[in-house]
């Protein structure tokens, strides 16, 4: 590799960064990344901080799980390649769809399709949902429903249900026939309605009403986040998942459940649905899978749409969608290793536990500090909203998080900044003392808000 001048010189140069805009880059650069270990990374000038991002959302093993490291090892040396396309499949890709089952076998899931990573994991189940249909001779439902603020990733499908206007902006128009109703957020509601079970009762009632006025038999599928992740943080009620599930038991509507972020134990179960025992109809995945160590990602099946598939007589069964890399051999065999360790280490115990100390320390944050408008989270997600009033809850200005985001760096954290919103989602391996230093950074963060 090239020194590390070079890197410099070059940094924000020739690429283009995800999620930002190339000239704001080009002069503010970002911070490189060099190592990491356990959860800590280092940086291009030698500061190591505590990764309070978890990579994004993802490396929920931390930075050396040898493990994994040496799985991806082998399995470059045995076959670093092969297809999964019709006429030809490998080892990993078998053993993995075989756990995958087992993982999540209370939630339903029978069959694997796999992916490079969560948008492709969302693409696949939008377009299976509709296929589904087509097989059993209801071509009309084609449309779907999801929530304002989730967030589904960036293919054309995954941007056209998401709930955000700044994905989705720039690269209208979108694909017709997708619809959202509002989000059980209690901080900000269009019901201005703070209480979870009442707000819950609200949105989904917005669901059945939506549904009315689209015509049941127009529509495909819902789709949605257990808990709404990248939208910030938003943990609805626990009552609320399952009421989705029972209006769309009644309208035959296909659940999807987008577990890119809450599968594999973030939110202290292993995965969002089973927190409220909820069996969707598709479930998606990525990230924590092989947590981070290689793109990999799957759309999850239920009993019910495979025996539609597995069944067919009609000429609509046959997919004709995948991805070069779907099974990709060197993917699952990291997913096959990370699954394990993720087990072995009872990381979704770990979660919970971890999750319970940050929630109390975010709290007294709150208390503290009065540009904290509102905390909340499930698990290691968690997210705390920045305003510089709390009465009229007007978000701060991007200066101002950015202020408190470098405050915290300088502090040994590494913070997420997302609009007016701090976002927590640290590796799974953390300690109680991991959790006081994210707490410390945030509360020298949040010094320098005001
Ligand atoms: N769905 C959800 C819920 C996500 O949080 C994300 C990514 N943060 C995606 C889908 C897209 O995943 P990817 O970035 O791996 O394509």
């Amino acid at each position: 590799m090239r020194d590390i001048n070079f890197l410099s010189e070059n940094n924000a140069k020739p690429i283009w960064h995800p999620m930002a805009h190339p000239a704001e880059m080009r002069a503010s650069p970002p911070r490189v990344i060099m190592q990491g270990e356990g959860a800590m990374v280092t940086d291009i000038d030698g500061r190591t901080v505590l990764d309070a991002v978890g990579g994004l959302w993802n490396v929920n093993l931390g930075y050396s799980c040898d493990p994994i490291k040496q799985a991806i090892a082998r399995q470059l040396d045995a076959l670093p390649y092969y297809s999964g396309f019709r006429g030809t499949s490998t080892g990993p890709s078998i053993e993995l769809a075989y756990e995958l089952a087992q993982w999540f076998e209370p939630e339903g899931m029978v069959r694997s399709f796999f992916t490079s990573g969560g948008s492709d994991s969302v693409e696949t189940a939008l377009r299976l949902a509709r296929q589904y249909w087509k097989i059993r001779g209801q071509a009309d439902r084609t449309k779907f429903l999801a929530l304002k603020k989730g967030y589904h990733g960036t293919h054309f499908g995954g941007a056209s249900v998401n709930g955000n206007a700044n994905f989705r902006r720039n690269y209208e128009p979108l694909m017709p026939g997708v619809f959202h109703t509002p989000a059980p957020w209690t901080y900000r509601n269009p019901f201005d309605e703070t209480d979870p079970a009442k707000l819950a009762a609200l949105c989904a009632r917005a669901i059945e009403e939506e549904i009315a006025f689209q015509g049941a038999d127009t529509i495909a599928a819902f789709i949605m986040e257990p808990i709404l992740g990248a939208g910030g943080v938003i943990v609805p009620h626990e009552g609320f998942m399952p009421l989705v599930r029972d209006i769309c038991d009644r309208h035959e509507i296909l659940l999807i459940a987008d577990e890119v972020v809450t599968g594999f134990g973030r939110t202290g179960a292993w995965s969002g649905s089973r927190l409220t025992g909820v069996k969707p109809d598709f479930m998606t995945i990525a990230k924590a899978i092989t947590s981070g160590y290689f793109p990999l990602g799957a759309t999850l099946i239920s009993a019910k749409v495979a025996e539609v598939f597995e069944a067919d007589k009609t000429s609509f069964g046959a997919i004709g969608h995948g991805y070069t890399y779907s099974g990709h051999p060197v993917g699952c065999a990291a997913g096959l290793a990370a699954l394990a360790e993720t087990k072995r280490l009872a990381l979704n115990e770990n979660a919970a536990a971890r999750g319970a100390e940050l929630a109390t320390a975010l709290e007294a944050l709150k208390t503290k500090h009065a540009a904290v408008g509102d905390v909340r989270g499930k698990g290691l997600m968690a997210a705390l909203e920045i305003v510089a009033d709390r009465a009229t809850k007007r978000p701060v200005d991007k200066k101002t998080m950015a202020r408190i985001a470098d405050a915290a760096y300088d502090a040994g954290v590494m913070l997420r900044v997302s609009g007016n919103m701090i976002i927590l989602s640290p590796p799974l391996i953390v300690t109680a003392k991991d959790i006081a230093t994210i707490a410390e950074g945030l509360d020298a963060g949040l010094a320098a808000a005001g």
